[in-house]
């Protein structure tokens, strides 16, 4: 299972492709991407089986755009199908999220807040996407405040999260917790991803996360706060040497 994503590169779609190819060697059973081109359009593909069963989708769609996130899925919740698969997205389709790890209180979570919500997969993983919803909706929260009071609700779980909200295009937000995750810092773009190995053709130079960290992520800038909410300013990125 790993995790790519991309903001400001007009070429988002095969680097996020490209990644998951890198990333094979940690295991899957399926994968898929969201796209959005500049909030113009935006696109969701998932496939079961190879990352070139996406590659092929991908290339018949004709799809383009400058940031995204994509996803190697190892079920742990849910049977292995395309609706399954990662990004899950919000009802409203504003939302959309991929997770490595497993969120230990779903099912409350489900019961407590979203008994009026329909569901379209059997993952643990839906469950935080549509709360992110619930809060921005009901609480009229950001993006960001609604994904930090979900996350806030989540006990014991193990977690690398990126999220999309198709009203800030350009901006992905991470969060991490017990689950491998770096930050890759490139030319008027940057990039997220489970292991350095994905992203080398786009940077050398990446941001270790702690336990905790949230992450707001734009083409030319990276916020990291720490897990009391505080900003982090003195995380020195390190230099990976090999190609
Ligand atoms: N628990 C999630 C699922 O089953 C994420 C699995 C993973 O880490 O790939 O969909």
């Amino acid at each position: 299972c790993g995790i790519v994503g991309v903001t400001g590169n007009k070429d988002a779609v095969n680097i996020l492709v490209n990644g998951l190819k890198k990333l094979e060697y940690r295991g899957y059973d399926s994968a898929g991407l969201y796209v959005n081109d500049e909030g113009k359009k935006d696109y969701l593909v998932k496939r079961t089986g190879a990352i070139s069963n996406l590659k092929s989708a991908v290339d018949d769609m004709d799809i383009s755009g400058s940031a995204g996130i994509a996803h190697t899925r190892w079920a742990t919740h849910g049977g292995v199908t395309v609706e399954n698969a990662h990004p899950h997205y919000s009802q409203d389709k504003r939302f959309y999220l991929v997770h490595n790890g497993v969120i230990e209180n779903y099912r409350e979570l489900k019961e407590k807040y979203l008994s009026d919500v329909e569901f379209t997969s059997q993952t643990d993983t839906e469950v935080v996407v549509q709360l992110v919803d619930y809060f921005a909706t009901k609480e009229g929260l950001n993006a960001k405040d609604a994904f930090k009071k979900a996350l806030s609700k989540l006990k014991g779980s193990s977690y690398a999260f990126q999220l999309m909200d198709r009203e800030e295009p350009d901006t992905i937000y991470v969060a991490k917790n017990k689950s491998p995750l770096l930050i890759g810092l490139g030319e008027d773009c940057n990039v997220v991803c489970s292991d350095s190995l994905a992203m080398l053709n786009i940077t050398h130079d990446f941001l270790e996360l702690d336990d905790g960290d949230f992450v707001t992520v734009k083409p030319d800038s990276v916020e990291i706060e720490d897990k009391d909410g505080n900003a982090v300013n003195d995380r020195k990125p390190f230099h990976v040497d090999i190609d």
